[in-house]
């Protein structure tokens, strides 16, 4: 799904927009065009103050420039980080709670973890400091100061400062509860600390339902009065869902621990060769209950792969005629080789980057190819792994 365009790249990494961010970023435009300047206790936008409308929403519009800069800045602090320790980032996009840098990995190590973790909360917290430092310096100043400038400066200010803070709140899968995370798990096992982190961000992501529907923080801060607000609830329910899913791929690579590729892949059942007729393929693929193939040649050479639905989509008068080489997606010695001494947490990692089902094993010695691994055989083995435990 095409639901992010990238917008450039920053130290080697693509910037990517989601359409939901393309939404805010017009929302940032019209509230900072039209927010009181004067009602609140902190002035919201350019609402109220007399001025020329094209005038009114450039200004706006260098906000949310701004603030889409800053938003970029915070995770580009996390992602240098990242880097430092030799972590690749494969992208950061931009989407409607905020920003999210894709790391190839999640660092183990807390001592690693917690540094990147806490690298872009800082990072907030220096932008706006910056920014409140220049409102002073604009009042001080008074040089026929204009004032829409300056509402510009504190409401980014501000809104980094928020943001700095929001993302301490010790709620995984944000800042804080990675950073919590890191400092659990220098007590305990990296699964342990996850579980425990997953269980406070879950406990959190429900006071944030409720404190939504009671009080809204922002409101209190601007009005002091209690007020209301619904992007909490919003915001816990994706923060809940994102949770759950990083627990689930966190037991399932520690359930993966020490198991190597030589331990889950198959050597019978591995190959087919590239001129058998897709109807044969079908009925062994039907006989031997296997949905996956590596396809070679006569001589034994690695070919390409064939999987169940490749097949599928074949039309059904075309299959008398075809053979598995019209079906199979040709073999790159690059990306479709793992050595059978290699992690098999790293072939599940590749094999959901590259959105793949099945790898090819090679033996490191010899070069030989000596059979394969499968999501499917990874997930049966990884259910009967925790069945052990
Ligand atoms: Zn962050």
């Amino acid at each position: 799904m095409h639901t992010s365009i990238q917008v450039g790249k920053l130290l080697g990494i693509p910037i990517k927009l989601h359409f939901t961010f393309l939404i805010i970023l017009f929302l940032f435009i019209f509230a900072f065009a039209n927010g009181s300047a004067t009602d609140y206790r902190i002035p919201m936008g350019l609402g109220g103050i007399e001025m020329d409308p094209v005038l009114r929403y450039s200004l706006a519009t260098l906000a949310a420039v701004l603030f889409f800069f800053t938003l970029l800045l915070h995770e580009m602090a996390h992602s240098y980080v990242a880097m430092k320790f030799g972590t690749k980032i494969q992208s950061i996009t931009l989407f409607f709670f905020g920003g999210l840098a894709m790391m190839e990995e999640i660092p183990k190590s807390p001592e690693k973890e917690w540094r990147i973790a806490i690298a872009g909360p800082l990072m907030s917290f220096a932008i706006g400091t910056l920014f409140y430092l220049v409102y002073i310096v604009l009042n001080r100043l008074n040089l026929g100061f204009y004032r829409p400038i300056g509402i510009l400066v504190l409401v980014i200010g501000s809104f980094n400062i928020v943001l700095a803070i929001f993302n301490l709140i010790p709620a995984f899968p944000m800042d804080g509860g990675r950073v919590l995370r890191a400092v659990l798990a220098k007590r305990m096992s990296f699964l342990k600390a996850t579980k425990k982190a997953v269980l406070i961000g879950k406990i959190f992501a429900g006071a944030m339902v409720i404190a939504g529907l009671f009080f809204d923080p922002f409101t209190f801060i601007l009005t002091g009065e209690r007020g209301m607000n619904l992007w909490l609830p919003l915001l816990a329910l994706f923060l809940y869902m994102a949770a759950t899913e990083e627990e689930r791929a966190t037991i399932t690579f520690a359930t993966l621990e020490g198991i190597r590729v030589k331990n889950v892949m198959r050597t019978e059942r591995a190959s087919v060769s590239e001129d058998m007729s897709i109807m044969e393929l079908m009925r062994k693929m039907l006989e031997e209950k296997t949905a996956e193939y590596a396809v070679v040649n006569e001589s034994g050479d690695l070919k390409g792969f064939v999987t169940l639905d490749a097949v599928k989509k074949i039309p059904a008068e075309q299959r008398h005629f075809f053979n598995v080489s019209n079906a199979m997606s040709p073999f790159d010695s690059f990306g479709d080789v793992i050595l059978g001494e290699e992690q098999a947490a790293e072939a599940l990692k590749r094999m959901i980057r590259d959105r793949r089902d099945i790898l090819a094993v090679r033996e490191e010695v010899s070069g030989n190819f000596v059979g394969v691994i499968t999501r499917r055989d990874l997930a049966l083995y990884i259910e009967m792994l925790r069945g052990n435990i």
